[in-house]
């Protein structure tokens, strides 16, 4: 057993030491993100090591005061307070970062938080003269003076300064910081009512790593920034990194890597070979780029993160990736092959917003390859105004879908044996005040991305059933609406009980309806094949649209339950431009498994004839009308049918 020279109970201090050097050095041990909430941080765990062991020096020393030279307890003893003062100080800095309140203040805040710290470490500096927070006297010793309470006032200051920065940013910072930043602060506090009320008890160390093992656990810990399977810095951290780098005016730029055969190697090498694969890559990136923060997106997705504009070494980086990339990757024996895409995205055209860089890297990570393929290796103006377009679609959709504004336009389906249009297909229209007619194969696309295709499909197929309710289908000769479908709504288990809720609210039978999907985006064949059988057994016809387009498993597309088959425009119009003779064929295939043929893009009245000639059993493209609005295409239905197909 130690025996203490002074009567102070330093049991408190004494265990918070140890874990407090655990905790630096596993800190220490990663790469940090070069922020300054970690600078923060670090300062804080170095002053509470120092103001811990000083505490306990310092109050020893003091009982020696007789056989010690006074110098060496000034120095022990202002220490002790620079220390506390640094916490504090470093803590509400720390608190302030994480908040990002310096981005509303700007560098006036920061200036202004650090004038009680500042002050009074130059009050502690000078108090060997001034005797204003501590003096050695001759007759007694170590002896608090008058200005010994500040101390504690700036740590109340800082603290409550804290709690305020928490309230004033609230909106800018997440529930688990929120809570993180509560509790330390409400634990330092309890640690100070202690300290004062037992003061012969050391227990300001011992609060302090329990807030410092509350910030690390809730904000600091650097596995919240990591990615698991490759251990490479994460999206979080691009994101905070990002936003700090922003704020702050300090350039960077990225290098997009994007491994464009990513799907196929999971099915070539299995999903556990190219994990493997992945971290080896991710290792060779952090050995052989050592000034940039690496970062993986998932699915093959690297950013490469430096300080700094990117002019010099470009070619040189961009050769060494590709030269490396050229070999396989290695492991267990195992040659697994990337193939990876390059595009930079230099400092002079990164976006002023970190939320908009993320979108314009995900933006890339779809590009780059075609890109490459053109010879572009660079993020140009053209790919930046394209990246607008896009998110000026994503949010004029988004104005839409909330304002219920969607149109469905009809474009008549020809019955070759009948000779007269007996259904249509719907098709989405969207009409955005500023950005005019937005075409569906650019929004469909984005909405699919973003999920707003869940909201399309509902929106449409509302105004579908709305149509259907109002006029007598019968009537009109039609026997059937066609409605597309994208994968993507597919995946919503809820998909069918939804339709139907809405054909049954508007009083319409499923049977009324053709839902059309297109093959070139059919990849989850049991999924679709699900709901197509839920369909069925509602009433519901299935047709596979763009048939031709992809490059779908024949024998997978024979096993869905489809009856009907749409033949791609490009497939017809390649026919007619005499560039492939596969027409006739596929005709006669789909004959032969009993399917009813529709062909597309049907243009000119010898397009019609042939086509009637070959056995398609219906048409429908501009020869006929263009897509109309529901009162046109009533018109037209009314005036169409004797006019345009004679019967014979
Ligand atoms: P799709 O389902 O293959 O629809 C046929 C597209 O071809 C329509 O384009 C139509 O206007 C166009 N078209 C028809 N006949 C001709 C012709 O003779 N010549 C030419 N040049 N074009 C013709 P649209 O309306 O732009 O739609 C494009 C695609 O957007 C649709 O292709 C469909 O895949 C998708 N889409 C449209 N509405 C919806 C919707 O409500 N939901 C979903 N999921 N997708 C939709
Ligand atoms: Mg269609
Ligand atoms: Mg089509």
């Amino acid at each position: 057993m130690v025996q203490w020279l002074s009567e102070f109970n330093y049991d408190f201090a004494l265990a918070a030491i140890p874990i407090q050097i655990i905790l630096m050095v596993f800190y220490c041990s990663r790469r940090n993100l070069p922020l300054r909430q970690s600078r923060s941080f670090l300062f804080v765990m170095i002053s509470n090591l120092v103001m811990t062991v000083s505490d306990i020096a310092a109050c020893e020393l003091n009982e020696l005061w007789r056989e010690l030279p006074f110098w060496i307890l000034y120095v022990i003893n202002m220490l002790y307070f620079i220390a506390f003062i640094i916490r504090g100080w470093s803590l509400f800095d720390y608190c302030s970062e994480v908040c990002h309140i310096y981005r509303r203040t700007q560098k006036i805040g920061q200036i202004l938080s650090s004038i009680p710290a500042i002050g009074l470490i130059i009050m502690i500096l000078s108090t060997p003269w001034t005797k204003a927070i501590f003096y050695i006297s001759p007759t007694e010793g170590y002896v608090n003076s008058f200005l010994y309470s500040s101390i504690y006032y700036c740590t109340w200051f800082y603290l409550l300064f804290s709690i305020v920065t928490v309230f004033i940013c609230w909106d800018l910072i997440n529930l688990r910081i929120k809570i993180g930043l509560f509790s330390y602060n409400a634990i330092l506090i309890i640690g100070i009512i202690l300290r004062r009320s037992f003061y012969h008890t050391l227990v300001t160390s011992y609060f302090s790593i329990l807030a410092i093992l509350v910030i690390y656990l809730t904000s600091q810990n650097p596995d919240l920034y990591r990615e698991r399977e490759t251990h490479l810095f994460n999206r979080a951290a691009f994101d905070v990194i990002g936003a700090e780098y922003l704020s702050k005016g300090i350039p960077f730029h990225c290098v997009i890597l994007t491994a464009h055969n990513y799907e196929t190697a999971k099915l070539i090498y299995g999903f556990n070979q190219l994990r493997r694969c992945l971290l080896l890559v991710g290792r060779w990136m952090v050995s052989h780029f050592k000034g940039y923060y690496v970062f993986y997106y998932g699915n093959g997705n690297y950013i490469l993160f430096h300080r700094g504009t990117f002019e010099e070494n470009r070619e040189q980086t961009l050769k060494i990736i590709s030269e490396r990339f050229e070999k396989a990757w290695t492991d267990n024996d195992t040659d697994v092959s990337l193939s990876m895409s390059v595009m930079i995205l230099p400092y002079d055209k990164m976006p002023n917003d970190i939320n908009k860089i993320d979108d314009l890297l995900h933006y890339a990570f779809k590009r780059t390859y075609d890109e490459n393929n053109l010879g572009n290796y660079v993020i140009q103006d053209e790919m930046l105004h394209s990246f607008d377009r896009m998110s000026e679609i994503e949010s004029a959709l988004g104005k839409a879908l909330e304002e219920n504004r969607l149109e469905v336009w009809f474009q008549p389906i020809y019955s070759t044996w009948e000779k007269r249009i007996v259904g249509a297909e719907a098709l989405a229209r969207l009409h955005d005040p500023e950005l005019g007619f937005i075409p569906p194969s650019e929004f469909i696309e984005i909405a699919e991305q973003t999920g707003d295709i869940m909201e399309v499909g509902r929106q449409v197929f509302n105004r579908v059933c709305e149509f259907a309710q109002s006029f007598s289908m019968e009537e009109l000769g039609l026997q059937f609406i066609n409605v597309n479908l994208s994968p993507a709504q597919c995946l919503n288990e809820q998909l069918v009980s939804e339709l139907s809720e809405i054909a049954l609210v508007h009083n319409v039978s499923m049977r009324k309806f053709d839902f059309e999907i297109t093959e070139t985006s059919v990849s989850d064949y049991s999924m679709i094949k699900k709901q197509m059988l839920r369909l069925q057994d509602e009433g519901a016809e299935l047709s596979l649209d763009d048939f031709g387009s992809g490059m779908s498993n024949l024998t997978s597309l024979m096993q869905l339950p489809i009856h009907i088959v749409k033949i791609d425009m490009e497939v017809v119009w390649a026919y007619f431009r005499e560039e492939t003779k596969v027409l006739p064929d596929l005709i006669r295939l789909f004959q032969n498994a009993d399917m009813r043929i529709v062909v597309e893009g049907v243009e000119t009245n010898e397009m019609k004839d042939v086509l009637s000639e070959m056995g398609c059993d219906y048409q429908q493209g501009y020869y006929f009308s263009k897509p109309l609005p529901s009162q046109d295409f009533l018109s037209y239905l009314n005036d169409s049918n004797a006019s345009l197909c004679p019967p014979s």
